[in-house]
């Protein structure tokens, strides 16, 4: 059989490898071999140095793929949540709340009860039903409000659970 000399990567010693062999066992030190050809020389590479460089590059790339995922799980949320705003006092848009839902249905519907039983005592009909028209106004937004809070509150349970999700996810299936 003919043989390549090589000397073997890890511990140096001198080895005769078959002419055609990708991979040889050092006998003085028993290092796996992978053997490399450049034209008629050849040498030799410890294959478990390969193997921990291909397993970095290997994670390396999941850590990336998983990075992605959960700034892609991120900006998803930040678009959504824009769907679930309300407009304020000030104008400004901010998140429903169960309280201030229950604020305006019960401080304003109050309000426009009272106001009704008082045009009622010395306006003509149908003038104080006006006053009923804002008290439905004001119970119907503070109960969308409070049905918001609800459905944004569960909204985030599902963002928080994709994003547990695509922080563990191994990449190697494609999504979908
Ligand atoms: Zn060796």
């Amino acid at each position: 059989m003919e043989t390549v000399p090589v000397n073997c990567n890890n511990c140096g010693a001198p080895l005769e490898v078959a002419a055609g062999a990708n991979y040889a066992t050092c006998g003085h030190c028993g290092a796996r071999l992978a053997v490399r050809r450049t034209g008629s020389a050849a040498s030799t590479e410890v294959l478990e140095k390969l193997d921990r460089t291909t397993e970095r590059i290997a994670g390396h790339l999941e850590e990336l793929t998983r990075q992605n995922e959960v700034e892609r799980v991120d900006r998803e949320w930040a678009q959504e949540q824009a769907n679930y705003l309300v407009g304020g006092k000030d104008g400004r848009r901010h998140l429903p709340t169960q309280r201030a839902g229950l604020v305006i249905a019960l401080v304003m519907g109050g309000f426009g009860l009272i106001w009704t039983a008082f045009a009622a005592t010395f306006a003509p009909f149908p003038f104080p039903l006006f006053g009923l028209l804002f008290v439905g106004f004001a119970v119907y937004t503070g109960l969308s409000q409070v049905k918001g809070a609800e459905k944004y509150a569960e909204a985030e349970a599902r963002y928080h659970e994709r994003r547990r999700e695509a922080m563990r996810k191994d990449p190697d299936p494609p999504p979908g």
